[in-house]
C-alpha cells in the first residue's frame, strides 16, 4: 500500500492552472524522484501535498488521510517534513534554536541530527544567517528531521551548492534511506545522483505526470524529451 498517493491532481494559482493531472505513488521506505524541466509543476506538486496549494481536482492521500483541504500545520503533524526550495531557516536564531524549535517526539533529536551533519554541531551557537548555503541546507534538512516525519520531501535538494557540499547532502540522503529507512520524495536537477538513490521516478511535463518508472528504465530519449535543456 502507498504511504503517499496522488491521483490526477489539478491545481491553480488564481485563474492560471499549473497542474493538469499529476499522479504518483510512494511506498513506505521508498525514495521517489520528481523530475521535469523548470516550470513543469514540481514545486506546485509539493505545495499540493503540503497544503500550501489546495488541489481543485484529484486526490492526495497520505497514510489513509485525505490531505486536500487540510492546512499545512495539520499535514506536517501527520508526519510530512518539508525542506522547501530556498531553505528558509530562521536567520536570527542559532542552529540549535532552529532545530529545537521544530522538535517533536521521536528518534530524531539534536544529537542524532548532529551525528548526520557534524558541521551543525560545530556551529550550534551560530545564527542561521551566518551559515554558508550548504550549512543552511543541512540545517533545513535537520529541522525537517526534528519533526520526526514519516515522509521527508526535499525541493531542489542541492540547488546552488558547491559540488563538494552537494556530495555531502547526497551522502546524508543516502544514509537516511539506508539506515533510517525514511520515505523520501526528492526534486533535484542532478540526474546522476538521483539515479543512484531513487527507487523510481515520476516525470512532469506541463503540469502532468507523463512517465513513471524505475530509474534504470529512463532512456536517453526520455531524458532528451523531458529533462534536457
Ligand atoms: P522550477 O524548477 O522552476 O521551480 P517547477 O517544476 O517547480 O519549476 P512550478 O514552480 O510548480 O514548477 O511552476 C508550475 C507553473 O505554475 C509554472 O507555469 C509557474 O509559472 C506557475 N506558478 C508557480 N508559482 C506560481 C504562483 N505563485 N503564481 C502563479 N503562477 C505560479
Amino acid at each position: 500500500m502507498s504511504l503517499l498517493s496522488l491521483n490526477k491532481v489539478e491545481a491553480s494559482y488564481g485563474p492560471s492552472q499549473a497542474l493538469f493531472g499529476v499522479s504518483l505513488d510512494l511506498a513506505e521506505g521508498e525514495v521517489v524522484a520528481l523530475m521535469g524541466r523548470n516550470g513543469m509543476g514540481k514545486t506546485t506538486t509539493i505545495k499540493s501535498i503540503c497544503g500550501m496549494v489546495h488541489p481543485s481536482a484529484g486526490d492526495v492521500r497520505f497514510d489513509g488521510h485525505d490531505l486536500r483541504q487540510l492546512p499545512s500545520h495539520k499535514i506536517a503533524r501527520l508526519g510530512i517534513g518539508l525542506v522547501p526550495e530556498g531553505r528558509r531557516c530562521f536567520g536570527p536564531l542559532t542552529v540549535e534554536e532552529n532545530l529545537t524549535a521544530a522538535a517533536r517526539p521521536g528518534p530524531w533529536d539534536f544529537e542524532r541530527v548532529a551525528g548526520l551533519f557534524p558541521r551543525l554541531k560545530e556551529r550550534r551557537d551560530q545564527t542561521a544567517s551566518s551559515l554558508s548555503g550548504g550549512e543552511q541546507q543541512m540545517l533545513a534538512i535537520g529541522r525537517a528531521l526534528m519533526t520526526n516525519p514519516r515522509l521527508l520531501i526535499l525541493d531542489e535538494a542541492t540547488e546552488g551548492l558547491a559540488p563538494v557540499v552537494r556530495q555531502e547532502i547526497w551522502a546524508a540522503i543516502a544514509q537516511l534511506k539506508r539506515e533510517a529507512g525514511l520515505s523520501i520524495l526528492v526534486v533535484d536537477k542532478t540526474l546522476k545522483e538521483l539515479a543512484q538513490i531513487a527507487d523510481h521516478a515520476v516525470i512532469l511535463n506541463r503540469g502532468q505526470s507523463v512517465w513513471t518508472g524505475r530509474m534504470e528504465d529512463l532512456t536517453p530519449d526520455l531524458t532528451d524529451q523531458y529533462l534536457g535543456v
